[in-house]
């Protein structure tokens, strides 16, 4: 359940290293990942970012909101993107295993259970960074409380809120 990497955000990301590790498809969360949940429009930095990311990657939103909340945001980053996806259920992974093939991808995300698991028993790699809000809905606090368990544990596999780390070659 460790994640393959951790940043404190999207911007750290090394997107370089993933590039020379052969990672072509980027699957992002939005929530609390692009933007708070509270917030319902991308901002001028998430636009630059993603213009200049697509050059190198496919980028892809995997939400579990839905498409009212999300498509708009689809929209104005001029990518592409799944809605009410259920992660971490299987049902979008396996959608997304018959377009892309999982060695070239990676997964960013800022859950552990939704976004880190849901991944990784689907063979995908995943980058955890930090929430950018504080408000969640209350499925998300749900699978929060299982989070802090799995932090706690991680513990003794060396993570530590705020230790960021790459990905291992
Ligand atoms: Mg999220």
């Amino acid at each position: 359940m460790k994640p393959d990497a951790y940043y404190k955000d999207i911007y750290e990301i090394d997107y370089k290293e993933l590039k020379d590790l052969g990672i072509k498809n980027i699957f992002f969360d939005v929530d609390n990942t692009i933007i708070p949940y509270t917030e319902d429009k991308v901002t001028e930095d998430n636009i630059k970012l993603f213009n200049e990311l697509k050059k190198d990657f496919n980028l892809v939103i995997v939400s579990n909101s839905n498409s009212h909340r999300i498509n708009s945001i689809i929209e104005d980053l001029g990518i592409t993107g799944y809605t009410s996806s259920m992660k971490p259920l299987n049902r979008t992974y396996k959608k997304i295993k018959k377009v892309y093939k999982t060695e070239e991808s990676i997964f960013i995300g800022d859950q552990f259970m939704t976004d880190v698991w849901g991944a990784h028993k689907n063979d995908f790699k995943v980058i955890l960074v930090d929430r950018i809000g504080n408000k969640e809905p209350l499925t998300t606090k749900f699978w929060r409380l299982l989070e802090s368990f799995v932090r706690r544990k991680l513990t003794k596999n060396g993570f530590q809120n705020g230790n960021y780390y790459k990905l291992k070659k």
